[in-house]
């Protein structure tokens, strides 16, 4: 036989693969799945979920941006500029969704940018939001 098999014995481990964890002794000391094709799968595993939670931010920046668009349509009828935070709440806006910070250079507060639209926080203490729209 060529191949080398080591005389070292390795206590018996749990693999590191969540959908398989099943006990095996490894023939390596750095081993952490119970064969390759399990450390494939839970890598692959990984990398859907973190696509899953990427693509559920850019629908939520989308839907924030539909959002937007529509309080925009409506306060340009009301020549209105400024909404009130609980406004946008009451329309599920989410706020820790990604979003591009540029400073305003003219007021020296930031906007948060969602595509289209931005909220510029003007007045801190009675949380008003001015709503831009990208030229
Ligand atoms: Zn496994």
């Amino acid at each position: 036989m060529s191949r080398r098999i080591s005389n070292r014995r390795y206590p018996a481990r749990k693999c590191k693969n969540p959908a398989c964890k099943e006990g095996f002794v490894p023939h390596d000391r750095r081993q952490e799945y119970c064969e390759p094709q399990c450390r494939i799968n839970a890598n692959n595993d990984r990398r859907f979920e973190a696509n899953k939670t990427r693509f559920s931010d850019e629908k939520q920046v989308r839907l924030n941006n539909r959002i937007l668009e529509a309080l925009w349509k409506k306060m340009q009828g009301q020549k209105q500029k400024l909404i009130h935070k609980s406004i946008l709440e009451w329309e599920k806006f989410r706020f820790d969704s990604q979003a591009m910070i540029v400073k305003n250079t003219i007021t020296g507060n930031s906007i948060l940018w969602y595509y289209d639209y931005g909220l510029e926080l003007t007045d801190q203490t009675r949380k008003l939001y001015e709503l831009h729209k990208k030229s």
